[in-house]
């Protein structure tokens, strides 16, 4: 049986010791770190996800405003609020929780945070400071996997890292972070790479984010590899309260078989972006001070 990678546990560490640093920040007379999230319409994945942040927030301490808009708002509006909270020196990180409505450009809204305060790491220029020697804000869900990775003290120096997914968010910044920080040697897989399974087979480290349920199955997994299942798809699931379950990428149970360590889904990465946004709003907190 392969260990599991437990998010969970992890995230909750990382929680404490958060909150310990913010006991002590308020006992040298500053203020907490105060995160803001921005969150447009009612998609109820969405509003799931922000209340996970919250909850993180009242756990480790933070301060946090939540600011709700409709599906309607204008991109100009909602550009002003992000003008607004650039520029307020009580807030020390924020976020705009995605997907936003069609008529908003995400980019363009992304691109309008003071990459000193974007706290999910989308801004170009964290990104781009992703190999520098010490980028201040890194994007959450990559750093979150990597995290995971030095928390059950993984090795990952020299190994065939592949990841199956190359997006802006998950996929290509953490191929970055695998070569510059874990200097493994990284295959980057999309949905216009040929024989799949050729790659992952050779993968000692195999991460996916995709979005398509049991997209890996056993027979693409070698014997003893780490798998880090990143996607997180709603699908119905008629004995559960809310109608859905959460699905990865990877045939869980088969794929187990095969590897030495794996994340669970849920309970895997998605604490750990969590934790990643935490880690990143004290920093931007410290800098701020
Ligand atoms: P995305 O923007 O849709 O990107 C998906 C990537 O997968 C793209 O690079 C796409 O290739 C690639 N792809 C599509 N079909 C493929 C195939 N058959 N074989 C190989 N690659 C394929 O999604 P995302 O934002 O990166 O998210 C991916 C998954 O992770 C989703 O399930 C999302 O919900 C989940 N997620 C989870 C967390 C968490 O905290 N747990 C955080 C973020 C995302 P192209 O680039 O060629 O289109």
């Amino acid at each position: 049986m392969p260990t599991l990678l437990d998010g969970r546990k992890i995230s909750s560490e990382i929680k404490a010791e958060i909150k310990l640093k913010v006991e002590k920040m308020k006992a040298a007379g500053q203020r907490a770190p105060h995160l803001a999230i921005i969150i447009v319409g009612d998609d109820g994945a969405s509003h799931t996800y922000v209340d996970g942040k919250i909850k993180a927030c009242k756990a480790v301490g933070f301060d946090y405003t939540l600011m709700q808009f409709a599906p309607t708002i204008s991109e100009e509006k909602l550009l002003k609020h992000v003008d607004q909270l650039n520029a307020d020196s009580d807030i020390d990180g924020f976020i705009v929780q995605l997907p936003l409505p069609e008529h908003i450009s995400v980019e363009k809204v992304t691109e309008s945070i003071s990459p000193e305060k974007d706290v999910d790491g989308f801004v170009n220029q964290n990104f781009g400071s992703i190999t520098s020697d010490s980028p201040l804000l890194m994007p959450a869900t990559p750093f979150g996997v990597m995290e995971l990775l030095k928390r059950y003290e993984i090795d990952t120096k020299g190994k065939n890292c592949v990841i199956v997914g190359a997006s802006r968010l998950v996929g290509a910044p953490l191929a970055l972070m695998m070569s510059h920080t874990g200097h493994s040697t990284v295959t980057l897989c999309h949905k216009y790479t040929t024989d799949l399974a050729s790659h992952t087979k050779k993968a000692d480290i195999l991460v996916v984010a995709v979005g398509k349920p049991n997209l890996i199955t056993q027979d693409m997994v070698k014997e003893g590899a780490v798998v880090i299942d990143v996607g997180t798809t709603r699908v119905v699931d008629a004995t559960k309260k809310s109608g859905f379950k959460l699905s990865g990428d990877v045939d869980f149970d088969n794929v187990s078989k095969n590897a030495s360590f794996i994340t669970p889904v849920p309970g895997g990465v998605g604490p750990m972006t969590i934790a990643s946004l935490m880690i990143n709003t004290l920093r931007a907190a410290q800098y701020n001070h």
